[in-house]
């Protein structure tokens, strides 16, 4: 990076720190991940200097004799690797993507039925505060008060009284594989439009460690930057007859210009997730967080649903009275970072509730296998037996920094 350091010094420093604090950390925050180097030069590429409304062969501006290709190929390798009939690869994130494809189903006022927020569900799918939630008539179900899971009869029940337009399921925080055959039936039933957001675990799906929603959804989207572990950006797959109402809702309907820096490293990421060493990783994945929750189950902590078959879980805390929001930031100190979150049916307030969230996306990144993630749970407990004392909290930062040489990070290999 000599540009940048002789221009911008200030920046350069950040992100040096930046990459310092990624590598001797363990990142547990589910919705992170270490993309690759290749995938990295691709998004720092001068493919950002290009205009490209429209798409492949049907362009606004003249130039496109590269980008027509970039695009055509990262369409073609997501259609492959998921099996999808038509692919939009432009949205700028996950959100713009759930947004898109509302604009392309539903008219204002019309009603949505998703996973409520507090019980794992994406702002997207139709909280208060989102748009999805002020423009739309947004409606909620929940998990189960008992399991904790989902009662697909009370899903079924709620979709019966609201009648939504449109069904969605997906998550941000739960730990479970949903069943999309119910919700297929659920909307035949009530007439609506199937969508699911994959944005968490479509690399598990990629990897054939997840059951994939394609076959029975009408549209499904995603973030490429999670567990696909690709660059920030996002795409939506849906069945040819929605075809058109997709790519019109994207642009012109929410966007402009597409990324295209970032849809060359879409395409990279797909080349990546089509390997068999994707395969292996996402199934590593799941151990790895199943790994994590035993030890963490053998500390004597509670899950959310008792344990997990995604890259996720969720630990209750409420019964040892402690502040989540105190917990993770004790464990930032000690090296290891997470986020607090709510859990279903949580009687503390969002901003500090009764949760933390793991997941094993990033770690398994860099290599770490049951083993390691034993070593992980065993170092969360213990901090949470210590959260005010300060010197033990910088001893286990020092140890984790030590502990995480051994495991060199994807796109960090520099500092290796
Ligand atoms: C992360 C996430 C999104 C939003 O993605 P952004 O890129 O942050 O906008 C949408 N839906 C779900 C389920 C997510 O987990």
């Amino acid at each position: 990076m000599n540009a940048l350091l002789a221009a911008d010094p200030e920046i350069h420093a950040l992100i040096r720190q930046e990459e310092e604090r990624q590598a001797a950390k363990i990142r547990l925050i589910a919705s992170e991940n270490y993309a690759s180097s290749a995938v990295l030069q691709a998004t720092g590429s001068v493919l950002t200097n290009k205009y490209s409304e429209g798409y492949p062969g049907k362009r606004y501006y003249e130039g496109q004799q590269i980008i027509d290709q970039v695009e055509a190929l990262a369409v073609a390798r997501v259609k492959e690797l998921f099996a999808a009939e038509h692919v939009n690869v432009q949205p700028y994130s996950g959100s713009p993507a759930n947004i898109a494809a509302y604009l392309a189903f539903l008219n204002p006022g019309d009603t949505i039925l998703g996973m409520a927020l507090p019980h794992g569900g994406h702002l997207t799918h139709g909280a208060p505060v989102s748009i999805s939630g002020r423009y739309f008539r947004a409606e909620s179900y929940s998990v189960d008060p008992q399991t904790k899971r989902l009662d697909y009869d009370a899903v079924r029940q709620r979709a019966l009284e609201c009648r939504p337009r449109l069904l969605v399921a997906g998550h941000s925080a739960h730990p479970r594989i949903l069943d999309f055959q119910k919700f297929r039936a659920i909307a035949d039933e009530v007439g609506a439009i199937f969508m699911v957001d994959m944005a968490h675990f479509s690399g598990l799906v990629a990897g054939g460690a997840h059951p994939s929603p394609i076959p029975y959804a009408d549209v499904v989207t995603s973030t490429t930057h999670k567990s696909l572990r690709g660059p920030r950006g996002a795409m939506i797959l849906c069945r040819d007859q929605y075809a058109a109402a997709i790519d019109k809702a994207v642009f012109p309907g929410l966007q402009g210009g597409p990324h295209d820096h970032t849809t060359a490293a879409i395409a990279v990421t797909m080349k990546e997730a089509a390997t068999p060493a994707f395969k292996e990783y996402a199934h590593q994945v799941v151990k790895n967080a199943q790994a994590l929750a035993a030890t963490l189950l053998a500390k004597g902590f509670s899950l959310v649903t008792g344990g997990t078959d995604n890259h996720l879980l969720l630990a209750d805390l409420s019964a040892t009275g402690l502040s989540s929001k105190k917990v993770a930031k004790a464990l930032d100190r000690a090296g290891i970072v997470l986020n607090y979150n709510t859990i279903p049916f949580d009687t503390r307030k969002p901003t500090d509730p009764s949760g933390i969230r793991m997941g094993a996306c990033a770690v398994t990144s860099r290599g770490f296998k049951e083993q390691e993630m034993a070593f992980v749970g065993e170092k969360i407990a213990a901090v949470i037996e210590r959260l005010d004392d300060e010197a033990f909290l910088a001893r286990t930062a020092a140890e984790v920094r030590e502990f995480c040489r051994r495991f060199p990070a994807p796109g960090l290999e520099h500092l290796a």
